[in-house]
């Protein structure tokens, strides 16, 4: 085993594969799923590993503060027996589409909210404070171009809620870059980033737009590609593509 990374949203499409590349790479998982009765495929991935410790698999519902703090409690007693988290990646996410300004109800906006914004940065906010001694090299989190306020893509209709839940997201996480850059110390070498992964085939994307949907790559070329720009990316508060490169805020 090399390093250890945490993966929040690991149960299929992006955050599995995720998973599934960092295990056959050596490294050693700390997998955060919604709920483990249903995440079948993650079960059947760890299985094929003799060592448990290799792939450990706890709950965390990001739309959940209660979820959050005991996922956040599991890792940090890992962390007291020796356990170092180097790198944690904030994949989970949800697109309920059609999610349209001018119909989306209260409820269908909180849920973008509490899953794509405020459970991400709430779940990281609560494992960076978890190990002062040694904080994480890279927080990284699973952003999406149609996040980007450079880029108003007004011909998309029907994505409303689910680019100003991913907007929320990059301007929260510039903060806290900036935040951890203020505090100094030891904090001034954890990096914090923004990938978009590119337009990938997994369920999220399963959904008849009613356009074509140009360039969309696997989750396995999406994540290798993601890979690379966390090792190689030191810039914190930056925005970056799956293939390397910059993104506009
Ligand atoms: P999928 O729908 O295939 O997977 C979403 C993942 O997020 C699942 O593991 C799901 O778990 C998890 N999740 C959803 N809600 C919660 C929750 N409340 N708590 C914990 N986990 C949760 O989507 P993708 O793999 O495609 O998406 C991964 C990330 O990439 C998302 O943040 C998405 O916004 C982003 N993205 C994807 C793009 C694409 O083209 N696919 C494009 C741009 C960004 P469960 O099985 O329990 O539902």
């Amino acid at each position: 085993m090399t390093d250890t990374w945490v993966i929040v949203g690991a149960s299929r499409g992006i955050g599995l594969e995720f998973v599934r590349q960092l295990l056959q790479n050596g490294h050693q998982v700390i997998a955060g799923v919604r709920s483990v009765s249903k995440a079948d495929q993650l079960v059947k991935l760890k299985s094929q590993y003799t060592t448990p410790e290799r792939c450990i698999i706890e709950e965390c519902d990001v739309a959940s503060e209660e979820s959050i703090q005991k996922f956040a409690n599991k890792v940090r007693e890992a962390a007291r027996s020796g356990l170092k988290v180097k790198n944690i990646v904030l994949n989970a996410g949800i697109l309920q589409y059609p999610n349209r300004a001018t119909e989306l109800s209260f409820s269908e906006f909180a849920l973008h909210l509490h899953t794509n914004t405020i459970g991400p940065i709430i779940c990281a906010q609560k494992l960076v404070h978890l190990d002062t001694e040694s904080p994480p090299s890279k927080i990284v989190f699973i952003s999406s171009d149609s996040g980007s306020t450079t880029i108003f893509r007004d011909d998309e209709d029907g994505f409303g809620a689910y680019s100003a839940s991913k907007a929320a997201l990059n301007q929260m996480l510039r903060h806290m870059a900036a935040e951890l850059t203020r505090r100094g110390g030891k904090w001034s070498n954890t990096c914090v980033l923004a990938l978009h992964p590119g337009e990938v085939q997994t369920d999220m994307a399963n959904i008849d737009l009613g356009w074509e949907v140009k360039g969309s790559i696997q989750a396995d070329e999406s994540v290798s590609g993601m890979l690379k720009v966390i090792e190689q990316m030191d810039e914190t508060g930056s925005f970056w593509c799956w293939d390397g490169r910059r993104h506009p805020w």
